[in-house]
């Protein structure tokens, strides 16, 4: 027998083998299914309708029967996009629960190092080198061959953990800063940036560029507040185009120091000035790497806590593999840093133990 709440039933399977997906495909996911249901029984009222309101209504209800088991459908925009994204995320995520079942606790680990990574990225960058990436793997109490680093980093982007452009960095997907946002926000208080206009985390965007001054936007919500305002809303500097706007300072991969990465954390005895003279005058800015510092202890202590203890999922994924294409790019990734790379940079330890 069908019935209305077969309706979400239908919707939340849809979601989950998609994992994340836009507010417009959601909404024809959510057609899709009212229609479903109603072939079966067309004498069901089920309560539909394309305007906002009704579709709040629907997400509410989904929200209410979730509720009991600690699971959302929530909502965030996509940094890159700014498109308005939905997922299913656990309520009570201060871990990286939502991973167990596609993942050991090993490969936890090392996607909790490189978020750890990505999170304290120099100048703002959120992002990291493929080598960066590899080296990672030292930092991991068990041992991982290359190989399986390798890997495991192309499944992280095939499920949409990671985001890897072909030529580009390892950075935070929106899935990641969907479900894995209270873990984010917890272990990192301080290294995540927040959005001025929309609060959510900012890990591409740009900052104002007067010193100390603490906003930052994403690019989407520039380009919104540009629209009534030419001022930053707090040191207000000028950022209208043809006086400030030019001097702005991107947040995200472009951040990144052109050398980053093949110097690297493992090679920081040799690069470091060299490192240091090439960076913006933004990195410069000390109260950040203060703060860092401080936060270091208790986040070494919790990261020591989690790396041993891994909560039973909640939710199953879908299950994806990686191409062997993929694995390519990646392998080829692979080379060129390596050439690059300081023989002695591999031998070298983590950057802050
Ligand atoms: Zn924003
Ligand atoms: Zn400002």
């Amino acid at each position: 027998m069908a019935s209305p709440a077969d309706v979400q039933k239908l919707f939340l399977q849809a979601i989950l083998s998609r994992r994340v997906v836009s507010v417009n495909l959601a909404k024809v996911l959510w057609k899709k299914c009212v229609d479903a249901v109603k072939v079966a029984d067309d004498s069901l009222d089920i309560p539909w309708g394309p305007d906002k309101n009704a579709w709040d209504d629907f997400i509410s209800r989904i929200n209410e029967s979730l509720n009991p088991i600690d699971l959302e459908l929530a909502s965030s925009t996509d940094e890159k996009t700014g498109r308005q994204m939905f997922a299913l995320v656990n309520r009570n995520g201060d871990e990286v629960a939502q991973m167990a079942t596609d993942y050991s606790p090993l490969e936890i680990a090392y996607f909790k190092a490189l978020v750890e990574q990505i999170m304290l990225a120099p100048n703002y960058s959120y992002s990291i080198s493929s080598m960066a990436a590899l080296r990672e793997v030292n930092s991991l109490k068990s041992n991982m061959t290359k190989t399986q680093a390798e890997n495991v980093l192309a499944s992280f982007v095939a499920k949409g953990w990671l985001l890897k452009p072909k030529k580009g960095r390892y950075s935070l997907s929106t899935r990641t800063l969907l479900e894995l946002q209270p873990y984010i926000r917890q272990t990192y208080p301080d290294e995540k940036l927040e959005c001025t206009v929309c609060m959510e985390i900012v890990t591409r965007g740009t900052r104002c560029y007067t010193s100390n001054c603490k906003i930052q936007l994403h690019g989407h919500c520039m380009t919104a507040y540009r629209k009534t305002h030419s001022k930053c809303p707090s040191c207000n500097t000028d950022w209208s185009k043809g006086s400030g706007a030019e001097k702005l300072l991107l947040v995200g991969e472009n951040a990144a120091p052109k050398d980053d990465g093949r110097a690297g954390r493992g090679g920081r005895a040799q690069p470091r000035q060299a490192t240091a003279r090439k960076m913006s005058p933004a990195r410069a800015r000390l109260p950040r790497r203060t703060r860092r510092k401080t936060n270091l202890l208790s986040n070494l202590r919790r990261r020591r806590r989690d790396a041993d203890r891994v909560n039973v999922a909640n939710v199953s994924l879908g299950a994806s593999s990686v191409s062997e294409d993929e694995e390519e790019k990646e392998e080829d990734a692979m080379e060129v840093d390596e050439e690059e790379a300081a023989p002695t940079a591999k031998a070298k330890g983590k950057r802050r133990r």
